[in-house]
């Protein structure tokens, strides 16, 4: 199917990073919030983060003029009507993305592939609400999306080689550099990123070493960018806690058992930058 319209729903960090790139690169793009004034917010955090790459000579003014015409905003899927591509990015949760999904699946074009970028839950389960559950598939962006250059591509169970196929060619259109998983928890990325930031609030529980340290050893030795407790503070302890969770219950294996110190912080409000403290204080600016 020649995909030329594309509906993006949910506006927040991801979705809106990932509507600015599909329009960027040519397609029609619906970006869909729940309300009015969401959506308005989404659209322009695109306009300032295609401002931000036109001043740093990223992109030419006539591409940014461009990218804007091409991107419109929308209150559901049923207003977007007829797309051939889709990308649910709406909050990690299994029960609102089943929602939306079948919202998707009566708006879409026929033939249309319906794709989630959920960091955590299983694609099976998703594709099972729609018609078709073969053309459903996980396009995992990483964040920031106008700027990463991973797609981690998610085959379900049901995933046809026609639609993964699709996928990856679309990746590539976008500039971006696809790597495929099958359906298990976490896929790639959390499955083996989560364990490495939950040992290491293990060693800082365990007093094997100071947080500074442990990032240290980690920046230095082995040439993170970043050390895994200030990761954690980035990424967000509740996030990280979410994703042990469904580890630990996916493979019902102790190895994916959730720090206590983990859990303590998320219990006492300290969620990392979003809330200010986590493992380090980011005072407000
Ligand atoms: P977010 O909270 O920033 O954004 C979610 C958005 O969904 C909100 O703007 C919310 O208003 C919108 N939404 C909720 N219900 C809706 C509805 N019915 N219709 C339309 N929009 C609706 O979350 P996020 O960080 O952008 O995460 C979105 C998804 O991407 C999640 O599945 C998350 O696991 C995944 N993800 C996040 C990251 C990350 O680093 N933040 C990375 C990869 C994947």
């Amino acid at each position: 199917m020649d995909i030329q319209r594309v509906c993006v729903v949910g506006g927040g960090t991801m979705g809106n990073g990932i509507a600015h790139v599909f329009a960027l690169h040519g397609f029609e793009t619906t970006l869909v919030e729940a309300k009015r004034e969401l959506a308005d917010k989404a659209a322009a955090a695109v306009a300032k983060n295609l401002d931000r790459q036109t001043a740093k000579g990223t992109i030419t003014a006539e591409q940014r003029q461009a990218a804007l015409s091409r991107l419109k905003t929308a209150l559901s899927p049923a207003e977007a009507k007829g797309f051939q591509f889709a990308v649910e990015a709406v909050s990690e949760r299994l029960d609102l993305k089943k929602q939306i999904f079948r919202e998707l699946d009566a708006a879409a074009a026929p033939g249309a592939i319906l794709a989630t970028n959920t960091s955590s839950l299983p694609v099976t389960e998703l594709a099972a609400v729609v018609r078709d559950p073969s053309r459903v598939i996980g396009m995992h962006f990483m964040n920031p999306v106008p700027v990463m250059k991973l797609v981690e591509i998610i085959r379900g169970l049901q995933t046809s080689d026609e639609t993964y196929a699709a996928v990856d060619a679309l990746t590539r259109t976008l500039g971006k550099t696809p790597a495929v998983a099958k359906d298990f928890p976490g896929f790639i990325s959390n499955r083996v990123l989560m364990p490495m930031i939950n040992e290491a609030i293990f060693c800082l529980m365990e007093g094997v070493s100071s947080k500074e340290d442990i990032d240290t050893i980690m920046k230095l030795g082995m040439a993170h960018p970043m050390g895994p407790l200030q990761l954690a503070d980035y990424i967000g302890l509740d996030v990280c806690l979410a994703i042990m969770n469904v580890l630990h219950e996916g493979f019902a294996d102790s190895k994916y058992r959730p720090c206590p110190l983990l859990k303590q912080m998320v219990q006492s409000g300290r969620l990392g930058v979003k809330s200010g403290r986590g493992f380090y204080d980011y005072p407000a600016k």
